[in-house]
C-alpha cells in the first residue's frame, strides 16, 4: 500500500509529486500510456511559465517536471487508470495492465480536454496557428487577421483579449444569436476590431506549415466561402476528465470536481483533486502547478492525522518496493 497515488502527469500531477516526494511520501504517479505529460505536450513554445525567460518547448518543460519528480523518489508508471474505488479508508486504483494499487490518499489531476471542431487538419495545425487558449498564444498573433470560433462567454472574452494583438478578429458562430451574456456580447460588438459572422460553420482549415485560412459553410443556405486568416482560436468549451470518478466525487455545475474552498479536498476523505480538473476558469500551467502544491500539502496534512500504525504499514511496503535514485 502507498501513502499517495497521483493520477495524471500534467503540471498539477508532477508538482504534487515533487512536493509529496520531498515530504518523504514516495508517491506513485500514474502518468497515462499515450498522453503522458498532459496538455503541454501538444504545444510548442511556452513563454509564460516563470523561470524560463527565453521560453521553453512544452514537451521539454514536462520532461523537466518528470525528472524533478523522479529525482526525489516519485515512481512514474506509464499506464492508464481504468477504474477507481475511492470510498474506503484504503483506495484502490486499477490500471490498464491489470495491476491494482492501494493507497491511503489519492490526488486526482487528470486535467481537462478542450473541445475540438472535429476537423481533419485541426490537430495537424495545433500550435501552428490553431489554438485553444488566447492567454497562452495571443502574443504570437500580433498584427494578424484571426478568428475565434464560438458563441459563448469564453469566445467573447478570447476575441476581446485577442484585439490587443491582432489587427482584426472575426467571431465565427454557427447560429444567428450568441449564447454569451449580454455584457460580454456588447463589449465584443462595440470593439471596432471585431466582426461577428453569424450562421457560419468552419468546414476546413487551410495551411501547410501554418494556418492560412478556413472554409466556411452557411448553416442556413449551405453556401461555401473561404476566409483568409493567420490564426484560428477554438473556444467552444472544455470537458474536465472526470468519468472515472462519476458517482464517487461531487462535481460542480461546470462539470469540474468540487473541492472545499481554496483547498483540494473533495467530498471523500483522503481524496484530493488539482489542476484543470477542478478549474473552470484559469486553466494555465502555472495555476495547475500551484494547485498540485495545494493537493500535496493537503494529502500530507491528512496523512499526519491518521493513526501511526496505518501510515507505518504503507511506509513499510514503500520501503520494500521503492529504490530512490541517488
Ligand atoms: C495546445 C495548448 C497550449 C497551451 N499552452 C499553454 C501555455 O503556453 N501556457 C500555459 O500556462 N498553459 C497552456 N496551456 C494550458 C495548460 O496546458 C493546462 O492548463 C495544464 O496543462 C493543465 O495541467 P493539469 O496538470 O491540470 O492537466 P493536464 O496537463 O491536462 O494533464 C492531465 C494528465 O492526466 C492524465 N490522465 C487523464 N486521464 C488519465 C487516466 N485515466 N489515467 C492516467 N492518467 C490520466 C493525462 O494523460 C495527463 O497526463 C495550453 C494548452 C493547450 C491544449
Amino acid at each position: 500500500m502507498r501513502q499517495v497515488i497521483i493520477i495524471g502527469s500534467g503540471p498539477a500531477g508532477y508538482t504534487a509529486a515533487i512536493y509529496a516526494a520531498r515530504a518523504n511520501l514516495a508517491p506513485l504517479l500514474i502518468a497515462s500510456s499515450v498522453e503522458a505529460g498532459g496538455e503541454l505536450m501538444k504545444t510548442t513554445e511556452v513563454e509564460n511559465y516563470p523561470g524560463f525567460a527565453d521560453g521553453i518547448q512544452g514537451p521539454d518543460l514536462m520532461m523537466k517536471m518528470q525528472e524533478q519528480a523522479e529525482k526525489f523518489g516519485t515512481e512514474v508508471v506509464l499506464d492508464d487508470v481504468v477504474s477507481l474505488d475511492l470510498t474506503g479508508d484504503v483506495k484502490t486504483v486499477t490500471l490498464g495492465n491489470g495491476d491494482v494499487h492501494e493507497a491511503l490518499t489519492v490526488i486526482f489531476a487528470t486535467g481537462s480536454a478542450y473541445r475540438k471542431l472535429g476537423l481533419s487538419d485541426e490537430d495537424r495545425l495545433s500550435g501552428m496557428g490553431v489554438s485553444w487558449c488566447a492567454t497562452c498564444d495571443g502574443f504570437f498573433f500580433r498584427k494578424k487577421t484571426i478568428a475565434v470560433v464560438g458563441g459563448g462567454d469564453s469566445a467573447m472574452e478570447e476575441a476581446t483579449f485577442l484585439t490587443r494583438f491582432a489587427d482584426k478578429v472575426y467571431i465565427i458562430h454557427r447560429k444567428d444569436a450568441l449564447r454569451a451574456s449580454k455584457v460580454m456580447q456588447d463589449r465584443a460588438m462595440a470593439d471596432p476590431k471585431i466582426e461577428i459572422l453569424f450562421n457560419k460553420a468552419v468546414e476546413h482549415i487551410y495551411g501547410d506549415t501554418s494556418v492560412t485560412g478556413v472554409g466556411l459553410v452557411d448553416t442556413v443556405d449551405g453556401t461555401e466561402t473561404t476566409l483568409d486568416l493567420g490564426g484560428l482560436f477554438i473556444a467552444i468549451g472544455a470537458d474536465p476528465r472526470t468519468h472515472l470518478v462519476h458517482g464517487q466525487l461531487d462535481l460542480t455545475t461546470f462539470g469540474t470536481i468540487a473541492v472545499d474552498g481554496r483547498s483540494s479536498r473533495t467530498n471523500l476523505p483522503g481524496v484530493f483533486a488539482a489542476g484543470d480538473v477542478i478549474d473552470p476558469t484559469y486553466r494555465q500551467a502555472v495555476t495547475a502547478a500551484g494547485s498540485g502544491t495545494v493537493a500535496a500539502l493537503d494529502a500530507e496534512h491528512y496523512l499526519a492525522g491518521l493513526p501511526a500504525s496505518v501510515v507505518a504499514a504503507a511506509e513499510q511496503v514503500e520501503a520494500d518496493t521503492i529504490v530512490v535514485p541517488v
